[in-house]
């Protein structure tokens, strides 16, 4: 039971999930989320360290949040990151604590952060073809990539996901084969809509290829059947392969947007609250901790920035505005 009353928004949504940016670096440069040259990193003194992160989730675990997910930037790069885990984990041992990672640095790491106390990994990969994981990541690491998933599944988590990003013309054609990939593997595959999130704005609707397009051509290969009863608040509504060989989903975020009931608020690298991926206001947690601020504090600025957590995003609507962080910088 929380200790604090829930996180509730004017729309009746009640926060549950917290997305912690562990930082804003990088080992790869995928071309929709980063510019080749990197980005103007944080300097070291504006992230928030270990402790301060920890105290922003005990209030917030506090308050009725049951899912913590590290991400980034890609979270692996930070030092020592099994020490954050194992901190968080301390918070409370039914917490469902998990890491969005390009899997990279797994095949070192994942030993260790299944150790600390981590729940569950999701690890992106958008090809499986050397040449095109080159050019959209704009570096050489396909096989980093796929020994970490396989060290994840040495280091017992499960199910593995894997997060990836179509774009039309240029990965389209892998739908299938990543499907079937990921049902040898025993991988659940999520294909994630490319969101107007890059730090270029070089988004184009165009290139998007839609969750309804991507189920139909792997349901015209490997017939689907919906799953039921999952959380309604999970972006990716789970679908099963009629053949028993596990599932897949589909994360509609642009063309079936799922804002009505979303549960989850961010907090970047640099101690700032989000609580939409598109919102355009942050609210400023390092300021309040290094003022000196008491748990009660920090409480009453998470329930202001709920309250105003906005109803949706606006994308395709003459209002939306592109926010100025990219992806990386919020934590996706
Ligand atoms: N570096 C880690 C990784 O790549 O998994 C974590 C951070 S990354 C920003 C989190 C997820 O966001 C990845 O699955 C990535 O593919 C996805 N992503 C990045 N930019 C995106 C965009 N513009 N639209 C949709 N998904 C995006
Ligand atoms: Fe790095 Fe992840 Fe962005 Fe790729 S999607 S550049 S791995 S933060």
């Amino acid at each position: 039971m929380p200790s604090r009353a829930h996180l509730v928004d004017t729309h009746g949504r009640t926060v549950r999930d917290l997305r912690i940016s562990v930082t804003d670096r990088c080992n790869l440069r995928c071309t929709y989320c980063m510019p080749a040259e990197g980005m103007p990193w944080l300097p070291h003194e504006q992230i928030l360290t270990y402790e301060e992160i920890v105290r922003i989730a005990r209030v917030a675990v506090e308050c009725g949040v049951t899912g913590v997910r590290l991400t980034g930037g890609e979270p692996t790069v930070r030092r020592e990151l099994a020490t954050l885990v194992r901190q968080l984990r301390a918070l409370s041992p039914a917490l469902d604590l998990s890491i969005t990672t390009n899997g990279i640095k797994l095949a070192e790491m994942a030993a260790e952060l299944r150790e600390a106390g981590l729940s569950r990994v999701n690890i992106s990969l958008d090809t499986l073809v050397r040449e095109r994981f080159v050019q959209i990541a704009r570096r050489d690491r396909l096989a980093d990539v796929l020994m970490g998933i396989d060290a994840a599944r040495r280091a017992g988590f499960a199910p593995i996901k894997i997060n990836t990003v179509l774009m039309r013309g240029f990965n389209d054609d892998e739908i299938v084969s990543l499907a079937g990939w990921a049902r040898d593997e025993g991988l659940e595959l999520r294909f994630i809509e490319w969101m107007p999130l890059d730090f270029q704005q070089k988004w184009d609707r165009e290139k998007l290829v839609s969750a309804a397009e991507t189920h139909d051509a792997i349901h015209a290969v490997y017939p689907l059947e919906p799953e039921e009863g999952d959380d309604p608040s999970a972006p990716a509504r789970p679908w099963r392969y009629c053949d028993g060989k596990g599932r897949v989903g589909f994360v509609g975020s642009v063309s079936n947007p799922f804002c009505g009931s979303c549960d989850r608020i961010r907090l970047t690298a640099d101690g700032q609250v989000r609580t939409c991926l598109f919102a355009l206001k942050e609210w400023d947690f390092r300021a309040l901790l290094r003022g000196g601020a008491d748990d009660g504090a920090i409480e009453q600025l998470m329930r202001d920035a709920v309250l105003r957590k906005q109803p949706g995003h606006l994308i395709g609507q003459a209002e939306f505005r592109q926010p100025e962080r990219g992806m990386s910088s919020i934590g996706g």
